[in-house]
């Protein structure tokens, strides 16, 4: 991985520039080290993929990377995804597969369901799922027929494309209905939600959210989904490394499915998983596979069970409070600068905030701060449901800066470099780079 101290990476040979090749990748990429099993062979054989890798892994270590899905995943779970298990088919499940030779893959397979039981408190797990959207696909597969109701959060307000977006088969196959946050607080109102589950009477109703910054109330909505007969789905994909180091509260008591990222907070890799009760338990194995997907990518699920693994521990613990932390210091910091942050704070790893305030649209905000090193998303800001102009803002997360090992005291120096970046100093790109450099995402020859 990223493998030599800032101090000595202009010696290694991964610092001279880029082949310049007409269909190569940007010859600008910063000199960055890359040392993973294998990679010096890859050099030899495809330079031009060698750069992407070298030059992507420097991106990484010379910004401030603060994309709210994005983390910095272990060495031990990348060797775990560049392993020969790529190589194995294993359609089925542990003990019921389609293709020889699966004793390997089937104890890995198991160690990884037994590891997000116990984690999660949960009584089955399903961890084939390609990616968030293969589960969430895969739980309405199980619970629902096309052409049903469902309630999810709308996507304006913060709801995910697999929340009913016309663009996305959710939109297309199912009759979704949209609820919001009061736009003056930017919080769920559960009574609302309550009186629009009662008109419409969904089948389902997913909460979950990619821009929420506060923690869910799980209860509320099973109540909800009670009183109208319907199943609760929690698109748990943001905040479910939070709630594997205690530090947002489980959804699998009160959901009938849990649908979850691997590769968000939990730090594992690019991956969805499915958590539901016994009950439940065939029908999700049978809408992953054979419904809505081929034969696992068991060098991901093996992966996973690294990360689940990695998750239990205390250290993982101290990492998810150390990110909500981290979190509530940098949003301070945002409202210091003159922003206006969604909900005046945040429970989680996340925070979204309007830029109008310093005068800036997001886009034009977005733009000055890549500028600067400091790389994070646009997202729509809630409003009320009669807008004519929709608001964006931007989105933060701390869960790679927290991999990182920055504290409190810098998420203050973030805020203040944010500040100054979109104050267009034309400094603020190097004391990025300065406060970065001690603060390397892989340590010194892992
Ligand atoms: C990230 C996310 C997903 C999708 O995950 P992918 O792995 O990108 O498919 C689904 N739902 C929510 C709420 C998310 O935040």
């Amino acid at each position: 991985m990223p493998a030599t101290p800032a101090s000595t990476r202009s010696a290694t040979p991964h610092s001279r520039p880029a082949r310049q090749q007409s269909d190569g990748p940007p010859a600008a990429s910063p000199p960055g080290a890359w040392s993973g099993p294998g990679f010096e062979q890859l050099r030899a054989q495809d330079p031009q993929i060698a750069e992407a890798l070298l030059g992507e892994s420097a991106r990484q270590a010379a910004g401030l990377q603060l994309i709210a899905a994005e983390n910095f995943t272990s060495p031990a779970v990348l060797a775990a995804l560049g392993s020969p298990l790529a190589n194995k088919y294993a359609e089925g499940y542990p003990g019921a597969r389609h293709h020889g030779g699966c004793e390997m893959v089937d104890f890995a397979e198991r160690t990884a369901i037994e590891r997000a039981k116990a984690l999660f408190g949960a009584e089955h797990a399903n961890v084939q799922s390609h990616s968030g959207s293969s589960a969430v696909l895969a739980a309405y597969a199980a619970l629902l027929r096309p052409g049903d109701s469902v309630l999810a959060m709308s996507l304006p307000h913060g709801g995910h494309l697999t929340h009913g977006s016309p663009a996305n088969f959710s939109g297309r196959w199912f009759d979704f209905a949209g609820y919001g946050v009061d736009p003056d607080t930017g919080l769920l109102d559960y009574d609302r939600i309550r009186q629009l589950a009662i008109r419409r009477r969904p089948k389902a109703i997913v909460c979950g959210s990619i821009s929420y910054p506060r923690h869910i109330d799980y209860a509320a909505f099973r109540e909800i989904a009670d009183e109208v007969g319907a199943y609760l789905i929690a698109d748990a994909a943001h905040p479910i490394g939070l709630v594997a180091g205690g530090a947002a509260p489980n959804p699998v008591p009160y959901a009938d499915v849990v649908c979850a990222t691997t590769h968000k907070v939990l730090r594992g890799p690019r991956g969805g998983m499915i958590l539901c009760g016994a009950d439940l338990a065939e029908r999700i194995d049978r809408a992953v596979f054979p419904f809505t997907q081929g034969g696992a990518q068991m060098h991901t699920v093996a992966a996973k069970a690294v990360a689940f693994g990695e998750a239990a521990t205390p250290a993982f613990a101290e990492y998810a409070h150390r990110v909500t932390a981290n979190a509530r210091a940098l949003a301070e910091a945002l409202e210091g600068e003159g922003l206006t942050v969604t909900t005046g704070g945040t429970d989680t790893h996340l925070i979204t905030a309007d830029t109008a305030p310093v005068g800036l649209d997001a886009r034009t905000a977005r733009g000055r701060l890549a500028a600067a090193g400091i790389v994070l998303d646009t997202c729509a800001l809630p409003c009320p449901a009669d807008a004519s102009v929709r608001r964006t803002g931007i989105r933060l997360g701390t869960a790679a800066v927290s991999t990182q090992g920055m504290g409190e005291a810098e998420m203050a120096r973030v805020g203040a470099l944010i500040g100054a970046a979109l104050r267009e100093d034309g400094a603020v790109r190097a004391a990025t780079t300065e406060l970065v450099r001690h603060f390397p995402p892989y340590p010194p020859h892992a």
